[in-house]
């Protein structure tokens, strides 16, 4: 599928008329509702991650950032599920690509609150890709074998080979999250006390943002997505998975005591953002109250990213082309 295509399932979403057999008319208003048609461009599209984007986090505020934001009239959720369907199998295409130049890598990392849909986005958005070209990591709290390692050491043994997606469902960025909010964690890392100072937060940050700079030169696209929910929403989402039995099982008591920390939590990701944002490794604060344009923003980012690059199958070595012919020749003489 090319991105003009793409982009079809983009206009198909953003009639400011109503279409038949829609259930639910598009939310706008009276004088929109005049407007005859209004289309998204490739370069709307942009216009659209444009407001998601962080490439530098100087005066970087995660208060100026709404979760509850579904672009205004941009998107409408009565289409929002063709416009999904629509990145997906574009994605799997471009994915497809990517695989078959084998020269970049792609890394899409998702740092969140708990219940703010990272589970479930990732589910979504992958969902037409080759299971093949895709290795999905979930960190959890470091093994002993992991302590004994520097904290990038995990990060860097799960990271993407050149054709491949690598997913990171939390990240390297834990370090500066979970462990900064409970420093005691720090005690189990072992670390010399001339290294476990007062600076370690900043030059975690520091560290990090040299990683990625190290990766995107050698060939890895890095895209950094947040997931950010209110806190209302998660106090939500944590009801239903207490009410719906079916959704027991995704609630852990450990969520609710970090819930306590919801502040501390919203101060460690503001720093955290504004020290590693770059045009190289940008942030995404995806507004996440309403799943369906979360999965719609990841979409849209990936596809974006991925048809920058000029993917085509890579060029055959002589070598490579010689065995060709030769196999050729040998299927004739069959
Ligand atoms: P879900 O709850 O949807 O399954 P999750 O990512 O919250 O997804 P959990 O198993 O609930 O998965 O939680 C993983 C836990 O591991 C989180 O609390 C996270 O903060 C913690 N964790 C991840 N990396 C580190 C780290 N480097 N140091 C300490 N804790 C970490
Ligand atoms: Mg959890």
């Amino acid at each position: 599928m090319r991105w003009d295509d793409f982009r079809c399932h983009f206009n198909l979403g953003l009639r400011h008329t109503a279409m038949p057999n829609q259930p639910e008319g598009p939310r706008v208003s009276t004088s929109d509702a005049k407007n005859p048609i209004k289309h998204l461009s490739g370069k709307e599209l942009r216009k659209l991650l444009d407001r998601y984007r962080v490439t530098d986090g100087k005066g970087f505020r995660l208060k100026n950032w709404d979760p509850d934001d579904t672009a205004g009239h941009l998107i409408d959720k009565a289409h929002a599920t063709a416009l999904l369907n629509g990145g997906v199998e574009h994605l799997s295409a471009l994915q497809e690509k990517l695989y078959a130049q084998d020269r970049w890598s792609v890394l899409c990392v998702f740092q969140a609150m708990d219940a703010a849909g990272k589970d479930g986005t990732i589910k979504h958005v992958l969902s037409g890709v080759n299971p093949q070209g895709v290795t999905v990591t979930s960190f959890k709290a470091p093994s002993p074998e992991e302590l004994k390692h520097d904290f990038l050491w995990r990060a860097a043994r799960a990271l993407p080979e050149r054709g491949r997606i690598g997913i990171f469902n939390r990240s390297h960025y834990e370090e500066t999250l979970v462990v900064r909010v409970h420093p005691e964690l720090l005690e189990k890392q072992h670390l010399p006390p001339e290294v476990n100072g007062k600076k370690i937060w900043d030059r975690r940050l520091g560290a990090i943002a040299g990683f990625e700079r190290f990766l995107a030169d050698q060939g890895t696209v890095i895209l950094k997505f947040f997931l950010h929910i209110s806190k209302d929403e998660q106090k939500r989402r944590f009801l239903e998975r207490l009410d719906d039995k079916a959704k027991n099982w995704k609630f852990s008591t450990a969520d609710l005591r970090e819930r306590a920390y919801w502040d501390d939590y919203q101060h460690v990701y503001e720093k955290a953002i504004a020290a590693t944002a770059a045009p190289h490794a940008p942030w995404y604060v995806v507004p996440s109250d309403n799943k369906w344009f979360t999965r719609l923003v990841v979409v849209c980012a990936i596809v974006d990213a991925l048809d920058r690059l000029d993917l085509r199958p890579r060029d055959l070595t002589a070598d490579e082309t010689a065995a060709l012919a030769a196999a050729r020749a040998k299927l004739m003489d069959e």
